[in-house]
């Protein structure tokens, strides 16, 4: 039974983090392994599906079937989620969408997050759009990372990427978050030929003057099948990288995190590159992350269809350690790459019903 359950009847209610005894400050259960020695210890949990942009890779200006609010994941539930982790030693908590920054109870979770035992760092994935709005509670609730996703710098282009207006203020908010001093500041960019491809000397020349890590990010076939079949549009993490090197022969290799297979600085540059081979899927053999989605599924892989439903056991009364079981199960299960996910996938009829649109997986 979860101790201080009484303290969230109502989601505005500051989120205290489930109190974990101190026998559990430490991760004492073997941590989360797959069959092939993987360690898993970074979660990217979804705490909503809708979102505030349509953007073409994503989901189609009707947007997509949205989960409905009492089958979402509430704080309470977000945060024995993540404590429950904690114990099985997952250190770092990423917050995604949809939108995360459209949840009114986003700095409590945050909050939340970051006072839970045993976890180092707490991220949020935005569009920035709100950011203004709670830039300040995020930081003092303990925010140890932002990514703002921007594939361009241009209003027309932007409207055409995202169906919705609002450049400048993601680029103010970008500025903003660096003038506030957040620790890690990044900018995500989908690079899609024949959309955005010819900004990625903008993006890159972006990083002389700030310190943020522009992140080109390979486009992947979660867009609720707007454009990914035309097959016009993937740009190879290869070949963005020969870009890079060719116009600016004398960057050199800069630290990274596991996902950010090539990762580049220009001489006194202040700010990194970085390339993401999400499709390539050359980083599989790296692979950390857990991925909970906003309706409380477990996914092992970002190309598996499988999935394990979590809420479903805490909501039928399931112990933390029924809960620990289930993760367990998800990547006993996990296959080597995202290859063989997909292939498994496509392979046979998952029970799970196919997740067509990024916004609906959680990134
Ligand atoms: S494709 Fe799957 S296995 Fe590969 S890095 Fe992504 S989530 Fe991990």
């Amino acid at each position: 039974m979860l101790q201080n359950s009484s303290i969230l009847a109502n989601d505005n209610l500051s989120v205290a983090p489930q109190a974990a005894p101190a026998s559990v400050q430490k991760a004492s259960l073997p941590p989360l392994q797959d069959a092939f020695g993987r360690t898993f210890d970074y979660v990217r949990i979804a705490v909503t599906d809708r979102c505030n942009l349509r953007c073409t890779y994503c989901m189609p200006e009707e947007g997509v079937e949205f989960k409905h609010k009492d089958s979402v994941l509430n704080a309470e539930e977000t945060m024995r989620i993540i404590s429950v982790l904690a114990k099985i030693g997952i250190k770092k908590v990423r917050f995604t969408g949809g939108e995360p920054t459209i949840r009114k109870d986003i700095v409590d979770l945050v909050a939340g997050a970051a006072s839970t035992p045993g976890i180092k760092g707490v991220h949020l994935t935005t569009n920035g759009l709100l950011l203004h709005r709670y830039a300040k509670d995020l930081l003092n609730a303990g925010l140890t990372g932002l990514n703002l996703s921007l594939d361009s710098m241009d209003a027309d282009r932007f409207m055409r990427i995202t169906r919705r207006t609002g450049v400048n203020t993601v680029l103010d908010n970008i500025q903003l978050a660096l003038d506030m001093g957040f620790p890690r500041v990044k900018v995500n960019v989908v690079l899609m030929r024949g959309f955005n491809e010819d900004e990625l000397e903008k993006f890159t020349a972006y990083t002389k003057d700030h310190a943020v890590t522009v992140r080109f990010i390979e486009f992947m076939p979660f867009d609720a099948e707007q454009i990914w079949g035309s097959g016009d549009h993937f740009a190879s993490a290869e070949s963005i990288v020969a870009r890079i090197h060719s116009l600016y022969p004398d960057v050199g290799p800069a630290p990274g995190t596991r996902t950010e297979h090539h990762i580049f600085k220009v001489p006194g540059w202040a700010g990194k590159i970085a390339v993401i081979p999400a499709f390539t899927r050359s980083l599989c053999g790296n692979c950390s992350r857990i991925r909970v989605t906003a309706d409380g599924s477990i996914r092992n892989c970002l190309y598996s269809d499988d999935e394990y439903n979590l809420r479903e056991v805490m909501r039928q009364g399931g112990t933390d350690d029924d809960m620990i079981a289930l993760f367990r199960k998800a990547f006993a299960d996990k296959a080597i790459d995202g290859y063989e996910s997909k292939k498994r996938s496509d392979a046979k009829v998952s029970l799970s019903p196919h997740r067509g649109s990024m916004t609906q997986i959680g990134g």
